[in-house]
């Protein structure tokens, strides 16, 4: 599409949007009077107004029959986390046995990697992409040392090459095949939450394989942002959480993907709980634990209902509008946003767009690197009530979220974002 740089076409974009209803479904923060133009979704997806009454229902089972909710309500706690499996199959792509709603994100990674990372031999390295988010570094990092060995020998870190943000998909696979003898496991995220580096999921999977080694992903910034084929991809597991784009609130429950040529294996060692126990016998409460077929014989712990119902919500309205919807308006609208910036006069030399340009190679969010004044250009950005995040030392991440960001958000944050920076020089 060949894009305009004026409010009447970005409200003209607006009013063509399939999607634009979805807004109205969402809470948007207010600023003053005013709705903020929100493009933090990367980082705390905005409440569904439906949220509340998913929540609210449980509460009121609770309220009104006690511990009977477990198994004579109408969606019966004994099984609630068995509610988010279709649609959260839909979304990364699997099999209902495959995914699970549980714990949080960092938990879910531990209790995958006790499975997923077993060292043997000479091979106990763990590949991953330098600057990981610092949960995953430390989790890595204490899984390695757990192991007996020391992190820096253990992890192996791709950095880009000299001079660039972006790791080449050639580079990776090429560093897997040199350390084809050393590996134990491929760790890389989906979407990386600095530069909005979406990975090739399906290559690496594959080149790991090759090696003959497990590959394993974050999808924290990946789930509800970009398009997952997991099953079919061969993903060996994955995790993510629930708060960022999958809109679930604060802390909300985590999620964990095993595929199916390893979740039927009950021999596959692993940290287990009651929950993960097979169901039929679960509440026989007899010794030696039989883990449940699936992804759900990892479960540790009941259901997190409270958490789990506000990602119901969540859930359905990602059904409703079909993740192919979103990804082509988000491609539309993340577009846009590059367009525009890159057609402000005052950015010339000060703002570099550091997430890849091809769409196909990244999700929603791009990345602003600011060479000078990037922390009081931030500032006036959100006295202005442009709600970004800034990440030290230089990073402003945006992410126009397409169920309910709009072609008019995009377009005054970029007349703001101009402002600013002619005030910056
Ligand atoms: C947001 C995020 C996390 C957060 O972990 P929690 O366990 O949910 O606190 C971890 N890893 C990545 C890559 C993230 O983006």
């Amino acid at each position: 599409m060949k894009f305009e740089s004026t409010l009447e076409f970005a409200v003209n974009l607006d009013e063509k949007d399939p999607l634009k209803n979805y807004r109205e479904q969402f809470y948007i923060p207010t600023f003053g009077e005013q709705e903020v133009a929100y493009f933090c979704g990367n980082s705390l997806g905005l409440q569904p107004k439906s949220a509340r009454n998913f929540l609210e229902e449980e509460m009121l089972v609770w309220e009104k029959m006690g511990v009977e909710g477990h198994f004579k309500s109408k969606n019966p706690w004994f099984s609630y986390h068995k509610l988010c499996k279709p649609m959260l199959a839909e979304l990364v792509g699997a099999r209902e046995s495959e995914v699970i709603a549980m714990n949080n994100l960092t938990s879910n990674l531990h209790l995958l990697l006790v499975s997923f990372y077993r060292p043997s031999g000479s091979r106990y390295k763990i590949m991953m992409e330098a600057g990981a988010f610092p949960s995953d570094q430390y989790c890595i990092e204490s899984q390695a040392r757990f192991h007996g060995f020391e992190p820096d020998e253990a992890i192996i870190e791709l950095t880009p090459q000299p001079g660039e943000h972006i790791l080449k998909t050639e580079d990776i696979l090429t560093a897997i095949n040199d350390h084809r003898d050393d590996l134990a496991l491929v760790m890389f995220s989906g979407v990386q939450y600095s530069t909005g580096q979406f990975f090739d999921i399906e290559t690496i999977t594959a080149s790991a394989h090759k090696a003959g080694v497990m590959a394993g992903f974050d999808l924290a910034h990946a789930v509800g942002n970009v398009p997952l084929h997991l099953h079919d991809w061969g993903v060996d597991f994955a995790v993510w959480c629930s708060y960022k784009y999958l809109n679930s609130g604060p802390g909300g429950v985590g999620g964990a993907f095993v595929h199916e040529n390893h979740a039927f294996k009950p021999d596959l060692p692993r940290f287990a709980g009651w929950w993960g126990h097979d169901e039929e016998n679960r509440f026989l409460m007899q010794k030696g634990f039989r883990p449940e077929k699936g992804v759900d014989g990892w479960q540790l712990s009941n259901a997190t209902v409270l958490s789990q119902a506000v990602h119901r919500a969540s859930l359905m309205i990602f059904s409703q509008a079909g993740m192919v919807n979103l990804r082509k308006k988000s491609m539309l609208l993340t577009g846009y946003l590059e367009y525009l910036l890159r057609n402000i006069a005052g950015s010339a030399g000060v703002l570099h767009i550091i997430t890849p340009t091809c769409p196909e190679a990244r999700g929603c969010q791009l990345s602003l690197v600011i060479d000078k004044g990037g922390r009081k250009l931030f500032e006036r950005l959100t006295d202005a009530g442009v709600v970004v995040d800034w990440r030290e030392p230089n990073v402003i991440r945006v992410a126009p979220v397409p169920l309910y960001n709009t072609f008019r958000d995009v377009f005054g944050f970029v007349q703001i974002l101009t402002d600013s920076l002619n005030e910056n020089n």
